[in-house]
């Protein structure tokens, strides 16, 4: 959580292809974007998150977008009952469009707070 009005998670990505690092932030499911109008927008040239509140404000920054969800396949032979369980236990991978090279794909590397992200010399800017 960012403040009283931004629920959700930050997410460190790389990418696959260029090698390039950066965040960007997921909002939680309970928050309705379409009435809370937030967006996220990383720009990796100035290492900063910005939160934008009106869609409106959008000025800096390259919004990260989700390609897709990768869950866990079945494996060659595996029981099906065997699969299911290893498929509810497995966390789904997040591809993303990576805004470094915008060919690659991203993935989640890992979650981190605010401080964390300060840390690793990004600012979280409100706009
Ligand atoms: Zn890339």
């Amino acid at each position: 959580m960012l403040n009283d009005k931004i629920n959700g998670t930050i997410v460190w990505l790389k990418c696959k292809d260029c090698l390039a690092e950066y965040p960007t932030f997921i909002f939680s499911g309970d928050t309705d974007m379409a009435t809370s109008g937030y967006r996220a927008y990383t720009s990796i040239e100035s290492k900063k998150l910005f939160l934008y509140s009106m869609p409106e404000k959008l000025s800096k920054g390259t919004q990260v977008r989700l390609i897709r969800v990768d869950k866990a396949k079945p494996r060659k032979g595996e029981d099906f009952q065997a699969y299911l369980r290893r498929a509810n236990n497995a966390k789904p991978v997040y591809v993303y469009k990576c805004i470094a090279c915008t060919e690659g794909r991203s993935l989640s590397v890992k979650c981190m707070t605010t401080s964390e992200l300060v840390k690793s010399g990004y600012d979280v800017v409100y706009e």
